[in-house]
């Protein structure tokens, strides 16, 4: 039996936030702090992704562990009443993580995910490594860069300054958190 009823239930679930949480928080400040420009509620792409770095058409996306059913994990623990229907759901948002990276990648974007159980502060570190590694293999062409900044000032897209700075050095950029 569980100890709440259906009701405080579903309002105890819906309380488990799946946006700007906190190890997206502390992962974005992170990025900040390494002198990386993103973009947050970029909706060109499918699924939302959390971080965007258009210059580099990569996306990160920071899966939180329990609405994205991540496995064997304690923060992913299923409900013990109404089990079918917290199964269902996470299912169905299963298959959209599959769908949307799917698409993500097949537009020539690299997609990046990560649980949030996985970002706490002694591995923060070792993510960001693995997210610049990325980044810098997708550094691209200056001229396209050029054109691609070109069409997104066409479609009134807020634009972030996104120049390439240095590891360590920090430089005035308009951002968001
Ligand atoms: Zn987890």
């Amino acid at each position: 039996m569980d100890i709440w009823s259906k009701e405080k239930r579903s309002e105890v679930m819906a309380k488990i936030r799946s946006k700007n949480t906190e190890p997206e928080m502390m992962l974005r400040k992170a990025l900040f702090a390494k002198g990386f420009c993103y973009r947050i509620n970029y909706n060109k792409l499918s699924g939302k992704p959390d971080i965007v770095f258009p210059k580099y058409k990569t996306v990160i996306f920071v899966h939180g562990c329990f609405w994205h059913g991540h496995d064997n994990c304690k923060i992913a623990h299923i409900p013990k009443s109404n089990t079918e229907f917290w199964e269902h759901k996470i299912m169905i948002n299963q298959e959209r993580d599959k769908s949307n990276e799917m698409k993500i990648v097949s537009s020539g974007w690299k997609a990046l995910t990560f649980w949030e159980c996985e970002i706490p502060k002694k591995t923060i570190e070792s993510v960001l490594e693995s997210i610049i590694a990325t980044l810098h293999r997708n550094i691209p062409h200056p001229y396209s860069t050029r054109i691609r900044l070109y069409e997104e000032r066409e479609d009134n897209i807020m634009m972030v300054a996104e120049d390439i700075v240095p590891y360590g050095q920090q430089k005035q950029l308009s951002y968001q958190f």
